[in-house]
């Protein structure tokens, strides 16, 4: 079982009913209260980097056979507000999560999402380890240069994610549905509050529309 701010995940041994039923292992994703927020779309694989996480998985493995069988389909059913749709299709459901929950004066400002786009990618550089000197050094040359494209940058921002989320062995394809399928599930009222103590603390927008 991993835990992250109270939700969590753990491997559970799922059912595909049908005409021919068939049973494997998946990693299923819970809220904090233990409800189900997701499940992989495919069972795990046993491919691992090393003979010790091969081991470590294997042992993950065993333990779901300690916990009740759960049906496939409800599983996915919880988690299809995302995970059925096409990334174009996840980019306008997210959009549109941010206008319900902060108001759309808020959620449209170019300035605030480019705010909470720069707030998650330095917390990643942080939860990798980068140093604060590090990434002012990377911010004093990024500012001392031309302003670039925004097309291209957008591109460069997914293609520099995709060797950090390989280089680390996790899929940023699990990675988002987890985190869209988590926001989704939760109250709005926890994030409202959030974006207002960030505004206090001057970095952010008060959610605007009065919600
Ligand atoms: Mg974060």
């Amino acid at each position: 079982m991993t835990e992250n701010k109270g939700s969590y995940w753990n491997c559970r041994v799922i059912e595909h009913k049908g005409e021919y039923p068939w049973f494997g292992i998946h990693e299923v994703y819970y809220d904090a209260g233990g409800g189900v927020t997701g499940i992989t779309e495919n069972p795990v694989q046993l491919v691992q980097g090393s003979v010790d996480d091969l081991q470590d998985e294997i042992h993950k493995l065993k333990m779901a056979f300690e916990k009740p069988v759960l049906d496939y389909a409800a599983c996915a059913d919880v988690s299809k507000t995302c995970d059925n749709l096409s990334r174009d299709e996840r980019q306008k459901v997210v959009l549109g999560w941010a206008i319900d929950t902060f108001g759309e004066l808020t959620a449209t400002s170019l300035t605030e999402r480019a705010a909470r786009f720069t707030e998650e990618a330095l917390e990643l550089a942080q939860a990798v380890g980068l140093s604060q000197n590090h990434v002012i050094n990377i911010l004093n040359y990024v500012y001392g240069r031309p302003i670039g494209d925004t097309a291209q940058e957008i591109g460069g921002v997914a293609v520099s994610l995709m060797a950090l989320g390989e280089r680390l062995r996790l899929s940023i394809d699990e990675c988002e549905r987890h985190e869209l399928n988590r926001i989704l599930a939760k109250d709005p009222k926890f994030f409202r509050e959030k974006q207002n103590s960030k505004a206090g603390a001057g970095v952010a927008l008060e959610v605007s529309n009065g919600k």
